[in-house]
C-alpha cells in the first residue's frame, strides 16, 4: 500500500466480523436429513469488516472496530483486512468464539443462513473511545441493532462532534431505536425492503418522506439490487441504474457499495457521480465469489473507463490522490 498523509480521511467501521462457510446445495436439508454440497467457500465475512476492507482497497485509510474470539478462526476472519492495511489496533479479543456464519446457497441464489454471533455480541459503544475515533473523519455502523447504534452514535458525537456518521442497519431494522438514530446521522444506507420494514410505508417515496420528516438534512441511499441505486435529500432525488454484469455472488455487494459511497462522499463527488462510482464498485464485487471480493480502486477506474465514464474515472483518481497526498 502506498504511504498516505496523516491528514488523509480516515473511515472507521464498527460492527461484525466472522468466518463464513458457504455451501452450494440443490435445496436445504429437511429436519434430521442430509444433503450434499457441490461447492464450498470458506473465508472472512461480516458487514462492517467487509466495508472497512473495501474502503482500504479503494485507497482511503480504514479502521475496523469489532470483537473476535481467542481462537484459530480470528486470524481467518481478519486475514484480508490485515493484508490490506486496515487498522485493527482496536479490535478486541473476548471470551467467546469468533463469529461463524454457515450459508446454504441454492442454484437460484436463494440463501439460508445459520449465524453464530459469538464475539460479535460484545460489540458495543465501549469500543468507541477518544483513541479509536478521535482522529477519524467518519464512523460507519453496519448491521447493529438500533439500540446499540443509538448508544454508539451518542458517544461518538460527544467525543468527535464533527464526525460524519453513517448507518446501514442491514436486517436489524425492526427496532424503534433505528428511528431515534436518524437525527444523529448524516447518511443512512439501506435496501428497498429494509426501508419499507423500517417505515411501514408501501412505496420507497413514502418511506423516504417518513425519514426525511425526522431529519430533513439526512442523505438517504436506497440500494435496489440489479436495478441500481437512488439518493434522496429532502425534496431532491437522483437515480442511477446498475451496471449490466453477470452476477456470480451478491454477498458483500452492499458493503462494497457503501465503501465506494463513503469514499466518494469524502472526495466530494456530485450525487450522480457518487451513485455511478458506488454501483460500479458493487457490480465488480457481484462478478466474483465471496464477501471479501471487493474491487481495488484501479479495477473500478478501469471498469468505469470501459463503460464510457472516462472523465469520471480520471476525476476520481485525481481527487483521491489529492485527499491522500503527503504535503
Ligand atoms: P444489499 O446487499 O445492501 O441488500 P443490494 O442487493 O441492493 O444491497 O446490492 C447493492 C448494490 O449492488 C446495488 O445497489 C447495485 O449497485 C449492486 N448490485 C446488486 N446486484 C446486482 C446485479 N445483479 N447486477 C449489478 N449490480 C448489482
Amino acid at each position: 500500500m502506498r504511504e498516505m498523509s496523516d491528514k488523509s480521511p480516515l473511515i472507521v467501521a464498527i460492527g461484525n466480523v466472522s468466518v463464513d462457510l458457504s455451501l452450494k446445495v440443490s435445496s436445504p436439508p429437511k429436519r434430521g436429513g442430509e444433503v450434499l454440497a457441490s461447492e464450498f467457500y470458506l473465508g472472512g465475512g461480516g458487514a462492517a469488516s467487509n466495508m472497512a476492507l473495501a474502503v482500504a482497497r479503494l485507497g482511503l485509510k480504514a479502521r475496523f472496530l469489532g470483537c473476535v474470539g481467542d481462537d484459530e478462526y480470528s486470524s481467518l476472519a481478519l486475514k484480508e483486512l490485515m493484508e490490506e492495511g486496515v487498522d485493527l489496533s482496536f479490535v478486541k479479543t473476548v471470551k467467546r468464539g469468533t463469529g461463524v456464519v454457515v450459508v446454504l446457497v441454492e442454484e437460484s441464489g436463494e440463501r439460508t443462513m445459520i449465524a453464530y454471533r459469538g464475539a460479535n455480541l460484545e460489540v458495543s459503544e465501549k469500543l468507541v473511545t477518544q483513541a479509536s475515533i478521535g482522529d477519524a473523519t467518519s464512523l460507519h455502523i453496519s448491521s447493529l441493532s438500533g439500540t446499540k447504534t443509538l448508544k454508539i452514535l451518542k458517544r461518538a458525537r460527544s467525543i468527535n462532534p464533527k464526525l460524519i456518521c453513517s448507518y446501514d442497519p442491514g436486517g436489524s431494522v425492526s427496532s424503534e431505536d433505528v428511528m431515534a438514530c436518524l437525527r444523529h446521522l448524516n447518511i443512512l444506507l439501506l435496501n428497498c425492503s429494509e426501508l419499507r420494514e423500517l417505515t411501514g410505508a408501501h412505496t420507497v417515496n413514502e418511506g423516504v418522506r417518513v425519514l426525511t420528516e425526522l431529519n430533513p438534512e439526512l442523505l438517504i441511499v436506497v440500494k435496489e439490487g440489479a436495478r441500481g441505486s437512488s439518493l434522496y435529500r429532502g425534496e431532491l432525488y437522483w437515480n442511477v441504474p446498475a451496471f449490466d454484469v453477470r452476477a456470480v455472488d451478491t454477498t458483500g455487494a452492499g458493503d462494497s457499495f457503501n465503501a465506494a459511497f463513503l469514499v466518494g462522499y469524502h472526495i466530494g463527488l456530485s450525487p450522480n457521480d457518487l451513485l455511478v462510482f458506488s454501483n460500479a464498485a458493487a457490480a465488480l464485487k457481484v462478478k466474483r465469489r465471496g464477501a471479501r471480493a471487493a474491487p481495488t480502486l484501479d479495477e473500478v477506474l478501469k471498469f468505469l473507463k470501459e463503460k464510457g465514464f472516462g472523465k469520471l474515472s480520471n476525476e476520481i483518481r485525481m481527487r483521491i490522490r489529492k485527499a491522500t497526498e503527503i504535503k
